[in-house]
This record gives structure tokens, C-alpha cells and sequence, in this order.
């Protein structure tokens, strides 16, 4: 070995031992008689010292022309330093070198390797291999490693198997575009890339694999936004002979124990809140629990009374910021901006101020009398020195910009720590989804999720009133993850694909290795799968996915650093039979 110690592990203790490190200089500070050098691995820093007079000149001579990111091999001996470091894990000491050799020089990095960095995003895509040098992508990484070891722990221990599934599949309809690979053996024909092993989890359950998980990529072609990647990683699950609770009560118990490991924090029970209640109560199926607000409806207080826009409205509806009373005009027109913004899209908003002595002030008091304001008061629990926020129009819309207006209250009253986490599940989806473009309904998990038994009735009547044995997983209002109770009957499955608007021929074409496998014996099974990256930011405490990923992809799904996707030779595409080629 090149080293007998990292650079992150030597402390007081140490002292008066030799040791060689080896590592990348991350700086060198020369101050006439005294040269310091900072030695980086992955481990840490540790301070190499020459001293004029006393170290071998020769050595300070080589210091001299080290430049940054060089790499060295240090021996020297372990001292006691005299200005010690209480922010470093090797501040209490330094090394008092010998010797050191050059293993590798350098070009001098594009930006610097430190944790706040000078390197503007591209750049630093562009060199992930230096990016990755820098303490924060390190420790992200970390955390995705000992995120991934725990995981594995915890399933292990609940009898759950890991297997592979294969990556050259034919397309699995979860909604979103396939990446396909061109068959060069077979002219014509294109595999898919995985948007997830749904059908095969499937098979294995049918197979008898009653536990199954798989740490797996999986692959979509969608329109990129900051927290997506064409390619990630879920912890992907599956299990026979178990009811929704069962998978619920598994994950549940995942979610506590990697808490409890890696974040030493204890979870309480997860609250299991209806979809349609999340709509209602937070206008969102991943509601942020760190906080209340809950909406509050007002329809009956405030309809009838002059306000057209009220009057007009389907719904009515606020919520009530504690002790938010003393709101500037400056204040409240940026919050009425906020609404107006077109992604928002509310044509207003309307506040009322209960204010600490008692009286109200709102900005549609020519309608609404001091009574009929102590009337919301009271719809809202709110006290003296509250504001009341409402919007109003048709429901689900309004619903939707009340829930942005909600977190975006959150965040001026820093009620969304990231250092606090509230995991919740949403249960009962619906089954189906209307689709505008199409005219048609799609599954809004996918088609192999069972409907709920009581509502099966309601498939040929009410479509759009089934309820799905459906779940997410939401934390922070992130979704982490979701799944479902299946199908496991053949006959449900037809059905369900002659609702989604497939002939027989066409369900028998796609996913007949499914149904023909269900003729075999197919258990009760259900599953679901967490999205990995996601949940590594989330414990990371950070928004985008992207810093928890080694090699990402940018915005345009391009990775820079290698420079892909890229064009290939004629020559392969006319032996992949994708290129006309002229006479
Ligand atoms: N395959 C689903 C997905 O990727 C998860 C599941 O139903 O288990 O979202």
C-alpha cells in the first residue's frame, strides 16, 4: 500500500508515530520559513509542516513546486500542533515531513475543489470527477451508501430476496415514453429499457418468490424537471399473500429503521390519510405534514352576502396563518402576487386580519360586516393577531393554489425545517384518471393495481369513483413512493385493460405473459417501490436529486462530461438496419 493511514484518522494519540499518507493537494501555504501543505483523500485533510533550518531542503524544494490537485506520497512523523483546529478530525496534530514523492502531477482544476466552490454548474458536470473530490458531493455519496447497506439490512431481515431482473425488456406501461434499444439480431425490433420491474415482480410472486426487492435503475423519457433524471434508482418490492396493510405495516417499519440508523431519529406512527381527504384538508395528494394549516371551508359563511366572486364561486375556502395579523400592505400584495402568478394562476386574494384588539380588518370589508368576519374567525379557530388567507373558484383548482399558497406560508414562517421529517401514507386512490387529450380514462398507478372489492360494482356505471387499493408514500410533501394490491385474477386483468380502452387482441399482445401466468396460479400480491435518489436528498436535507448521484444527467438529459447521447457511425446503424442505405 501507497499509505499506512487515510487522511482522515490521525489524532493526538498518534503522536511520534511515522506514517506515510498519500493524497491530492488541496493547498500549500508558504509563509518564508514555514510551509504547510493540506493533504486531501476521501477520508479527510491532514497538514503536512516543513520548517526552514530544520526539514531536508531538498524536500522543501519539491514543496515549492506542488501545485493543487498534485499527488503525493508524505512520510513524516506524527507532532502535536501548536494552533490546533477543533473544526478538523485531524486538527490536533500535523506531520512533520520527511520526505515526499510525486506520484502525479496535475493541470490546474477549473475551479476549486472546496466546499463552497467557484465552479458554475456546467463546469462542474463538465469535471464531475473533480466535483466528486469536494467534502458535500462526498458525504452525499456516503449517505447514499449507507442509505443502500441499511435498506439491504432491514429487508434481509424481513426474509425479502434480492434478484435481478432484466434490463432489455419490452416496454412496461407505466405511463411515461420508453427508451428502446434496437435488436441488431432481430431487424425491426427494439427492446425497451425498464420504466420500472413491475411485470416482473409479478412473475416472481406467481414463481413462488414471496418477498422480493431489488435496488434497481429504471429508465423514463420524460420531460426533465430539477428533481428528475431520465435513469434512477428505486428500492423496488414486491410480496405475496399480504393485504394492503401488510405492505404498509413492512415499508412502515423500513421508513423507522432507516430514521433510527442513519438519522438517529425516531418516527412515530404514520398517519394514513384518504386521498380524497388530502385533497380537501391540503389540496394535494403529498401533503407537507410539518406543519397544519388545513383548509378550511367557507361556503356557507361567506356565500350571500354581496361578493360576487364569492357568490360565483363552487368553493370557498382558507386557511389561517397564526399570528400573521400584523402583515404590511407591502406584505399581503406580495402574497397576492404570489397567487397571480400564472403558474398559480388565482385572480386574487382576499385576507382578513383578526387583530389583537378584537376587531377585524379584511379587503372586502365593504361585503362582509365585523360579525360576519367573526363568523370565518370562528370557522378557522383563528385568535386575535391572526390572518386569514381564502381564494376561491372552481374546486379543484382552487384547491391546488391554495395548496401552493399553504407551503408558500410554510416557508415565510420557516415551518418546513428540513432537519424535521413527517412521513405519512396517502391510501384508497382512484383506480382511474380521465384523460383530456385522449377522452379517455388511464390507471392513474398502472393497470395492474386492483380496485377496491366494494367498488367493483361502480367500474361499468362510475368509472372515475373507484378506489384503487392504491398508496404513496409522501415525507415532507415529497413522494417518495407508491405502489398497490394487484390483480392476481385473469379475468379482472381483461377487464381492466378493456376499461383502459385495449382489445382483447391488444391486451393479449402486450401483457398476455402476464394473464397466461395468472392461469397458473397466481397468489394475492402486492408491492411497492421507493424512489431511491429522492430519498437520499430528503435525508441529505436538500431539494434536487441530482448532488446524490455520481454521474447525473443535466437538464437536457444530457451528461456533458462524456458527452452523450451522441451520434453513431453509418456503420452501425446500417448493421442495426436504421439507416436506408442508398443504391
Ligand atoms: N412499479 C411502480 C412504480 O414504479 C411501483 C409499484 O407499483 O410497485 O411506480
Amino acid at each position: 500500500m501507497l499509505r499506512s493511514h487515510t487522511c482522515g484518522e490521525l489524532k493526538i494519540e498518534d503522536v511520534n508515530k511515522v506514517v506515510t499518507l498519500s493524497g491530492w493537494v488541496q493547498k500549500v501555504r508558504d509563509k518564508g520559513g514555514l510551509i504547510w501543505i493540506d493533504l486531501r483523500d476521501r477520508y479527510g485533510i491532514t497538514q503536512l509542516l516543513l520548517e526552514e533550518g530544520r526539514s531536508d531542503i531538498a524536500t522543501i524544494d519539491a514543496a515549492r513546486k506542488l501545485g493543487r490537485e498534485f499527488v503525493i506520497q508524505a512520510v513524516g512523523k506524527v507532532i502535536e500542533r501548536e494552533a490546533k483546529n477543533p473544526n478538523m478530525t485531524t486538527g490536533d496534530i500535523e506531520i512533520d515531513l520527511g520526505s515526499l514523492e510525486i506520484l502525479n502531477s496535475s493541470l490546474t482544476p477549473p475551479f476549486t475543489i472546496e466546499d463552497n466552490t467557484d465552479g458554475g454548474e456546467e463546469l462542474r458536470m463538465k469535471y464531475r470527477y473533480l466535483d466528486l473530490r469536494r467534502q458535500p458531493l462526498r458525504k452525499n455519496l456516503e449517505l447514499r451508501n449507507r442509505l443502500s447497506i441499511e435498506t439491504r439490512k432491514y429487508l434481509d431481515s424481513q426474509q425479502f430476496f434480492e434478484i435481478e431482473t432484466p434490463y432489455l425488456i419490452k416496454s412496461t406501461p407505466e405511463g411515461a415514453r420508453d427508451f428502446v434499444v434496437p435488436s441488431r439480431m432481430n431487424e425491426g425490433q427494439f427492446y425497451a429499457l425498464p420504466q420500472s420491474p413491475q411485470t416482473f415482480k409479478q412473475l416472481l410472486m406467481v414463481a413462488g418468490y414471496d418477498r422480493y426487492y431489488q435496488l434497481v435503475r429504471c429508465f423514463r423519457d420524460e420531460d426533465l424537471r430539477a428533481d428528475r433524471q431520465p435513469e434512477f434508482t428505486q428500492i423496488d418490492c414486491e410480496m405475496a399473500f399480504v393485504e394492503q396493510d401488510d405492505v404498509l405495516n413492512t415499508f412502515e417499519g423500513l421508513v423507522k429503521y432507516l430514521f433510527s440508523k442513519v438519522k438517529n431519529i425516531e418516527i412515530q406512527e404514520l398517519p394514513r390519510i384518504q386521498y380524497s381527504d388530502a385533497l380537501v384538508y391540503y389540496g394535494s395528494d403529498k401533503p407537507d405534514l410539518r406543519f397544519g394549516m388545513k383548509f378550511i371551508e367557507l361556503n356557507d359563511v361567506a356565500q350571500n352576502k354581496g361578493f360576487k366572486v364569492f357568490d360565483d364561486a363552487e368553493l370557498v375556502v382558507g386557511i389561517n396563518a397564526d399570528g400573521c395579523a400584523g402583515y404590511s400592505r407591502k406584505e399581503l400584495d406580495k402574497l397576492t402576487d404570489f397567487v397571480r402568478k400564472p403558474q398559480i394562476g388565482a385572480l386574487g386574494l382576499v385576507y382578513a386580519k383578526y387583530n389583537e384588539d378584537g376587531t377585524f380588518k379584511s379587503s372586502v370589508d365593504k361585503f362582509f360586516s365585523q360579525e360576519d368576519l367573526k363568523e370565518w374567525a370562528h370557522k378557522f379557530n383563528a385568535k386575535p393577531g391572526d390572518l386569514m388567507l381564502v381564494l376561491s373558484g372552481e374546486a379543484n383548482k382552487v384547491r391546488k393554489q391554495l395548496s401552493e399558497l399553504r407551503l408558500e406560508m410554510g416557508n415565510i414562517l420557516d415551518l418546513r425545517d428540513p432537519n424535521v421529517f413527517v412521513p405519512l401514507w396517502v391510501v384508497d386512490f382512484p383506480l382511474l384518471e380521465w384523460d383530456e387529450d385522449s377522452h379517455r380514462y388511464h390507471a392513474m398507478h398502472h393497470p395492474f393495481t386492483s380496485p377496491k372489492a366494494e367498488d367493483l360494482a361502480l367500474l361499468s356505471t362510475n368509472p372515475g369513483e373507484v378506489r384503487a387499493n392504491a398508496y404513496d408514500l409522501v415525507i415532507n410533501g415529497v413522494e417518495i413512493g407508491g405502489g398497490s394490491i394487484r390483480i392476481h385474477d385473469r379475468n379482472l386483468q381483461k377487464l381492466m385493460f378493456r376499461h383502459l380502452g385495449f382489445t382483447d387482441e391488444e391486451a393479449q399482445e402486450q401483457f398476455g405473459f402476464l394473464m397466461n401466468a395468472f392461469e397458473y396460479g397466481a397468489p394475492p400480491h402486492g408491492g411497492i417501490a421507493l424512489g431511491f435518489d429522492r430519498l437520499v436528498a430528503l435525508f441529505g436535507g436538500q431539494d434536487s436529486i441530482r448532488d446524490f448521484i455520481a454521474f447525473p444527467k443535466n437538464n437536457a438529459g444530457r451528461d456533458v462530461m462524456i458527452d452523450t447521447p451522441s451520434v453513431i457511425a453509418d456503420s452501425q446503424l446500417e448493421e442495426l438496419k436504421l439507416k436506408v442505405v442508398k443504391e
